[in-house]
């Protein structure tokens, strides 16, 4: 979009730039008719010469101070006020040499109203066409001396009304033109429901700011806003009054921005807000006054909803500077609003990460590269990773489980997936059911990060939670069939919160789980897939959290 504009803008500079130099020519043309004319084809005097040289100069000096002119030309500033004035100046010294009033250059105004009025608009153009017109005619009546009709000032009435209708006409069209490109540029950018900007403008926005953050050192966050149980609003008054709360929902957010902020609708019922120079702090302070903004909002119906009330969840997250990018930005924000929805919703969280969080080795940070790696070719793996980890953290917190084990297992958890970097990405997000293969490639992914992690030094301890991940407490998981005991134990609390993570998430191709049904299922496999202990702390450790 920007690009466009720019390009735009330079073909623009290129045309007005030549139809000026054309006018240049037109200007000098009787100036050297004048100082040339007695001048024999082989002799050239010293004026001749020194005529010629202070013309080049000129010439080479205009061009240049074009060239080098700010591109963004369509607000009047002193530089184009000089400009115009050094061309009227040339206008008037061309006719003056070429015979004033009698002179046959008059229509080099011309060239100054058109570009002038395409350039800055009508006024500018009417206000040449005016000041060239009474130059014109008052050359005309000073300079006459005869008596009887003035037949300079006849015919120059008619050059000067031409010249009035072309800045008017023109500068008229060229309005219009302004008006409807700004039209058709607001149809592209924004939301037809809601008129926010949409989600193409986001993007493109987004990515132009964390630009401007890096290069003017200032914070920049982001708000991700989507309404709890929206499908249940819809199901129940249908998609026409869901509507009406989509419009009401991006008013509470326009009141709650500032001017520097822009509100956009990400989709569906999701909305973002790109916070200008704010600290995660501040947004979160907005998220907050949003939250409870919509809480108190009353939206028609809500007394059928489970909390009497319609509510947002809103997902925090700040730009990180030189390494980050916008989409790894919205990445954190999103698991931040995963966060907010996990906790029951009506809330607001900001983005934590383990690596934030804990004290690194630097043997990990190296492979958070690696992660970043897996997190391009495929985000679902990378979200479901970071989920898994706060599952484990909530259940190491719980029943406070000694330092070195709470580090294995979210470390643990961190790296359990590692090993997915050599499968295949069609295998990898393949929304199908998945061949004999495809099955053993993606098998062989709690070996091969096992063997990642195996020739690190400081991640020893946590080879075999990684690598018993996906072994089941009756032995008839993977790898090696291990049974009850013979698994490592923080490798069955990371089989737990590995298998509700895929039960409450969407995946192509199984339904999403509420929680409660998913410890369900987890009651129902305790003993078979499952450690029975462990299962039921799993279970109690995450309801009290949630
Ligand atoms: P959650 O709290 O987890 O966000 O639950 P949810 O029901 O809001 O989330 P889910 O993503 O399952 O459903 C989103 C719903 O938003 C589905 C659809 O009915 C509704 N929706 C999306 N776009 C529109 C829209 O343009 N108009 C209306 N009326 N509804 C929409
Ligand atoms: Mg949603
Ligand atoms: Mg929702």
């Amino acid at each position: 979009m920007k690009n466009n504009k720019k390009s735009r803008q330079s073909q623009y500079n290129t045309m007005f730039f030549t139809l000026k130099l054309l006018a240049l020519f037109f200007c000098a043309a009787p100036i050297f008719q004048y100082f040339f004319k007695e001048t024999s084809r082989n002799t050239l005097s010293n004026v001749n010469i020194m005529v010629l040289i202070i013309s080049l100069l000129i010439f080479s000096f205009i061009t240049f101070m074009w060239l080098i002119m700010d591109r963004n030309r369509n607000k009047f500033s002193p530089i184009i006020f000089c400009e115009i004035f050094v061309f009227l100046i040339f206008c008037v010294t061309s006719i003056m040499f070429s015979g004033m009033h009698e002179s046959y250059y008059k229509f080099l105004f011309v060239f100054l109203v058109i570009s002038y009025t395409i350039e800055m608009g009508i006024k500018t153009g009417v206000i040449i066409a005016t000041i060239a017109s009474a130059f014109l005619l008052t050359l005309d009546i000073i300079m006459y001396k005869e008596s009887g009709v003035n037949p300079y000032f006849q015919t120059d009435i008619a050059l000067c009304s031409m010249f009035v209708v072309i800045a008017w006409i023109l500068g008229s069209y060229v309005r219009i033109a302004n008006e409807h490109i700004v039209q058709l540029t607001d149809f592209a950018n924004l939301d037809g429901l809601t008129d926010l900007y949409n989600h193409r403008y986001f993007q493109d926005c987004l990515k132009q700011k964390c630009e401007e953050s890096l290069s003017k050192l200032k914070p920049l966050s982001l708000l991700i806003v989507d309404i709890d149980y929206f499908k249940v609003y819809n199901d129940i008054f249908g998609h026409q009054k869901g509507d009406v709360v989509l419009k009401q929902l991006a008013d509470i957010l326009r009141d709650n921005s500032r001017v520097t902020d822009i509100v956009c609708r990400y989709g569906g019922e999701e909305f973002v807000i790109i916070l200008w120079n704010t600290s995660k702090e501040e947004a979160l302070e907005i998220g907050e006054n949003v939250r409870k903004d919509v809480e108190l909002f009353y939206f028609d119906g809500q007394e059928m909803l489970s909390n009497n009330s319609l509510t947002v969840s809103v997902g925090v997250a700040e730009f990180y500077g030189e390494k980050d990018s916008a989409d790894n930005l919205i990445n954190r924000a999103d698991s931040a609003l995963y966060r907010a929805k996990f906790f029951r919703r009506n809330r607001v969280e900001q983005y934590v990460s383990v690596f934030d969080s804990t004290d690194l080795d630097t043997s990990l940070t190296s492979l958070k590269s690696l992660i970043n790696v897996i997190h391009s070719r495929d985000s679902y793996t990378y979200n479901h990773v970071e989920r898994v980890v706060l599952y484990c953290q909530m259940y190491a917190d719980y029943y406070k489980i000694p330092e070195n084990d709470r580090r294995r297992l979210i470390y643990g958890a961190y790296l359990h997936d590692l090993g997915k970097i050599n499968i295949t990405k069609e295998t990898l997000v393949s929304s199908k059911k998945l061949t004999d293969e495809q099955w053993a490639e993606m098998k062989r992914h709690p070996v091969d990060s096992a063997a990642m992690i195996r020739r690190i030094e400081g991640l020893e301890d946590i080879v075999f939670i990684v690598l018993h991940h996906h072994e089941k407490y009756d032995g008839s998981g993977y790898p090696a069939g291990l049974k009850g005991d013979k698994i490592d134990p923080l490798a069955r609390v990371l089989t737990v919160a590995d298998s509700y993570d895929a039960m409450t998430s969407s995946r192509p191709y199984q339904k999403m789980k509420t929680p409660e049904e998913a410890f369900d299922e987890i009651t129902r496999c305790k003993g078979t897939h499952f450690d029975p202990e462990i299962a039921e702390k799993f279970i109690t450790a995450i309801s009290a959290a949630i």
